[in-house]
C-alpha cells in the first residue's frame, strides 16, 4: 500500500491510495470523519445574554467552532484521573463582549449592528488552544448578532473528544474516495481547519495501524 499526493494545501488534499483493498480504503475514510481527536467546546455557561438569540442556540454554534491544538497534550475527561477537570484534559475560555465597545472599535455611528466572532473568544494563555482563522475570513467566524445596548458573556469548557461522540469533533468537512484502475482509490479531503489536512491523514494512518495491532500483533501491518 502507498499514497501518492496529487495536490496539497493547508486544509485540502487530494492523494491516490495504491495497491489497497477497497475495505481498507473505506477503513481510512471513516477514521478520518470519526476517531481523530480534536478539541471542541462542550459546556458553556452564560452570565449575560441579552441579545434575541437563545443561550442554547449560542452553545451549539460555540460547539461547531473549529479550535486549532497542539491536541497530544491533552487526554479525554473520561481518561483522566482527576475528579473535576484539570489542564490535562479541559480548557476553560472566555468571552465579554458588548454592542458600545465593539462598535466603537470599528467607528460605527449609525446604530448598525456588530457581531460577536470565533475572534472574541479567548483562552488560557498557556494552553494553546485558539479558534481557527480562515485567510478568507479574518476576522474569524460570527457567531452572534448584537443590536444596540446588547451584550454576551459567557465562561465555556473545551475537552478532546471524537468525531463518533458528536460531530463537532470531526476534523474533516469532506472525506471521500472514488475507485480506480488496479487497486488503486482517489482520496479527496478537506478539514474544517482545526488540524492540517496532511496531519489528518497522518494520524488517520497511525490510528489504523494501531487498531491492526491490536487484532493481530504479529500481522506486522506496514
Ligand atoms: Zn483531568
Amino acid at each position: 500500500m502507498s499514497v501518492e499526493i496529487l495536490k496539497v494545501k493547508d486544509f485540502y488534499l487530494q492523494f491516490i491510495l495504491k495497491n489497497s483493498d477497497i475495505s481498507i480504503a473505506n477503513a481510512i475514510r471513516r477514521i478520518l470523519i470519526s476517531e481523530i481527536p480534536t478539541m471542541a467546546i462542550d459546556v458553556v455557561t452564560f452570565e449575560i445574554n441579552s441579545t434575541i438569540q437563545q443561550d442554547e442556540f449560542l452553545a451549539h454554534r460555540l460547539g461547531l467552532v473549529p479550535l486549532v491544538s497542539n491536541n497530544e497534550q491533552f487526554v479525554e475527561t473520561k481518561d483522566c484521573n482527576c475528579p473535576n477537570g484539570c489542564p490535562k484534559c479541559i480548557v476553560k475560555l472566555t468571552c465579554d463582549v458588548n454592542y458600545a465597545e465593539k462598535a466603537k472599535l470599528q467607528g460605527l455611528t449609525d446604530n448598525q449592528p456588530v457581531y460577536l466572532t470565533s475572534m472574541d473568544i479567548h483562552s488560557d494563555n498557556n494552553s494553546g488552544i485558539r479558534p481557527v482563522v480562515y485567510k478568507n475570513c479574518p476576522h474569524g467566524i460570527q457567531i452572534a448578532k448584537l443590536n444596540p445596548g446588547q451584550c454576551i458573556k459567557f465562561k465555556a469548557t473545551a475537552k478532546l473528544g471524537k468525531g463518533k461522540y458528536h460531530a463537532k469533533w470531526a476534523p474533516l468537512s469532506i472525506a471521500t474516495f472514488v475507485p480506480s484502475e488496479n487497486n488503486s482509490h482517489v482520496f479527496t479531503m478537506e478539514t474544517n481547519g482545526s488540524l492540517t489536512a496532511l496531519d489528518a491523514l497522518k494520524k488517520a494512518l497511525d490510528i489504523l495501524y494501531e487498531k491492526l495491532n491490536q487484532i493481530n500483533p504479529n500481522l506486522n501491518f506496514e
